[in-house]
């Protein structure tokens, strides 16, 4: 038999899944998961781990329920470990209890984990707190579903209450809730707010008063997931909003590098408030060979991917004791620096030529200089060996492949602006385009000259470029774009 755990995912923002729920996640074999859960948390699950999407919505009857009911159940019969992964918290609306009986009928293991509900998270992100200080000291959360039978609250128990209201699943009886605390008694210019997709990076809030924000949602067309929130709190907003604010909030940035880095770039953007579109155009492989180093008198690093590599290959780290060593890059330095290497020497420049050129002064006429380098990237080993008096030897140790994504103007419709950290990822871009055309909507930013270059040999305009040739730098470059704008 395995074992379920019925884990809270937060409301949106993928750091707000628990460690707890984190853990869950990346051990399940089977995870069960729901319209509001962020996809992107899926991505922690391990290979292999069967991934099962059900519920059109949290509200819907009970046909989909049942279904994931057994589903739940039958899996953990099947020896699985499974996580059913809901929005916000699992007792929160969230129908974790029926879950429960039916994996008790099946005497079956379970855990709960609580999630971060958006009844208080959401209304946080647009800087609402549910209490304050001599303004709310109490908040009250409710469904703004009738139930099966038709039953309605007792609003003229609810009108009463001095504390804070909070309304989920509420916007199709707006009107309804509007009326009915105006009908027993609020103050029909009582502050509400409601908020569309809370803690995501498409985040809106309307704000009205009990008497006016059934129009102005019809008007803003808001539709759920959205939560009201109706009490004096709604005016902390214009002070306390701050989640609006972050440099990159409401835009989409597609990011192009290899899986890995790209992922680490996706993050970095969505710390500064944006979201990011993952879409690897560039693969990163070993090649297969094998590493001659015995007579260099210097080794050349130009890239993170070929310090990796060659620490992967390499046997016996001492038979680096007698030579030097050279990096171009940070990010090769401090890759280096992860396996206690310092280099000998680094040019401030970041280009291959300054790194061979450097090397000339820790090495004597004739030596052997071997390049740590990719399949692409443009080495004059010949050149250099002629014009410098050493023997230079480029060691192709690592292909980047291009990956071609035939839908990729399907994937990337949302996205605000592509950033190109590497031709490479240029010319799958286009290939991966084919007929189709860029669509200008979409800004371009480049990491530096060669990458710029490329983008405008296909005739594509660069909007930014970055000042230092590096992730970060780019980065910086894009915050500032749309700070300024
Ligand atoms: N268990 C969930 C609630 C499920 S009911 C929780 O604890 O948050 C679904 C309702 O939650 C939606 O109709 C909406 O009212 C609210 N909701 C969930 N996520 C939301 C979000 N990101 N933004 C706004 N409302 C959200």
């Amino acid at each position: 038999m395995g074992k379920v755990y019925i884990v809270g995912a937060g409301p949106g923002d993928l750091e707000l899944l628990t460690l707890k729920g984190k853990r869950c996640v990346e051990e399940a074999d089977c995870i069960v998961y729901d319209r509001l859960v962020n996809p992107q948390i899926l991505s922690l699950a391990q290979t292999g781990c069967e991934l099962i999407y059900l519920g059109k919505g949290n509200t819907e009857g009970g046909v989909i329920q049942d279904e994931i009911n057994r589903t739940i159940v039958e899996k953990a019969i099947e020896g699985k470990t499974v996580t059913r992964l809901k929005g916000g918290d699992p007792f929160v609306f969230g129908r974790g209890g029926e879950e429960i009986l039916a994996l008790n009928e099946a005497e079956i293991e379970f855990e709960v984990v609580p999630g971060i509900t958006s009844s208080i998270s959401v209304p946080s992100y647009s800087g609402i707190p549910v209490t304050h200080r001599n303004i709310a000291r109490s908040f009250h959360v409710f469904t703004g579903h009738t139930s099966k039978e038709g039953t309605w609250h007792n609003f003229e128990a609810i009108a009463k209450l001095e504390g804070t209201l909070v309304f989920l699943m509420g916007i199709k009886n707006l009107d309804l809730i509007a009326g009915d605390l105006i009908k027993y008694g609020k103050s029909p210019t009582t502050p509400v707010a409601i908020i569309e997709k809370g803690s995501t990076s498409k985040q809106r809030v309307v704000e009205g008063t009990l008497k006016t924000i059934v129009e102005i949602a019809r008007e803003e067309k808001v539709v759920p997931p959205a939560i009201i929130i109706i009490g004096e709190v709604v005016n902390l907003r214009s002070e306390f909003n701050w989640f609006e604010k972050l440099p990159l909030f409401g835009k989409n940035i597609l990011t192009t590098r290899d899986y890995k880095k790209s992922v680490e770039f996706a993050y970095e953007i969505e710390k500064l408030g944006g979201k990011a579109t993952v879409l690897p155009l560039i693969n990163i492989e070993p090649l297969d060979i094998e590493l001659d180093i015995k007579d260099a008198k210097a080794i050349l690093f130009n890239s993170q991917n070929g310090v990796k590599t060659f620490f992967e290959k390499l046997e016996d780290v001492r038979v680096l004791g007698d030579k030097k060593i050279g990096v171009v890059g940070i990010k090769t330095y401090e890759e280096l620096l992860k396996h206690r290497i310092k280099p000998d020497f680094m040019p401030e420049k970041y280009l291959g030529e300054r790194l061979a050129e450097e090397s000339v002064n820790f090495t004597k006429e004739g030596d052997k200089i071997l390049f740590i380098t990719s399949d692409i990237s443009p080495v004059k080993t010949e050149e250099w060996s002629e014009k410098m008096g050493r023997r230079f030897v480029a060691t192709r140790i690592f292909k980047t492949e291009k990956v071609i994504t035939t839908d990729i103007d399907d994937k990337i419709k949302e996205v605000d602006m592509i950033t190109f950290l590497s031709s490479s990822a240029v010319d799958a871009y286009i290939e991966s385009l084919g007929d189709k055309k860029h669509n200008p909507d979409i800004k371009i930013a480049s990491i530096g000259k060669m990458t710029t270059k490329s983008i405008e040999s296909y005739g594509l305009e660069v909007e930014i470029e970055a000042k230092t040739s590096t992730a970060q730098g780019l980065l910086t470059e894009v915050k500032n774009y749309y700070t300024n704008l």
